[in-house]
């Protein structure tokens, strides 16, 4: 089922026939297609609140983390220094965002390797907690008084 046109290795040029993942000649080996482009993208767009883009790949601790030093530190940080930097201070909540956008676009999709089963994540919990004692019945026997 080789294709008639073989893309050549990316590192070699050697024309991959045998699979078009692998290189036979070196040691390339096409890297894991875990991100898909478009998640990246939402990833980074949602990150104009800062945290959303991590949540949204599923980083919930590096999305509280960045939403909480955000409001706690960055922003009241620029707005108290704005006085002293004549305003230059408020430079720092771009950056910021800039920073945070280009992180959550470049991290792992957590929820897209949940969906491909490859991650053992928090869905491998039991949902409810084991039952104790007798269930509660329904009808509940009033006592003689
Ligand atoms: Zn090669």
């Amino acid at each position: 089922m080789a294709g008639p046109n073989p893309s050549p290795c990316p590192l070699c040029g050697t024309p991959l026939t045998e699979s078009p993942h692998s290189c036979t000649r070196c040691d390339w080996v096409q890297p894991e297609p875990t991100t898909p482009d478009t998640s990246r993208w939402i990833a980074a767009v949602l990150s104009l609140i800062p945290g959303a883009g991590h949540f949204y790949k599923g980083h919930f601790l590096e999305g509280v983390a960045l939403f909480a030093v955000a409001h706690l530190l960055i922003l009241p940080l620029a707005v108290v220094l704005m006085p002293g930097t004549i305003g230059l201070s408020l430079l720092v909540v771009p950056l910021f965002l800039a920073g945070s956008m280009a992180h959550a676009f470049l991290i792992d999709d957590y929820r897209a390797k949940q969906r491909q089963g490859g991650w053992g994540g928090i869905h491998k919990f039991p949902a409810t907690a084991p039952q104790t004692g007798a269930p509660s019945t329904p009808y509940e026997t009033r006592r003689a008084s």
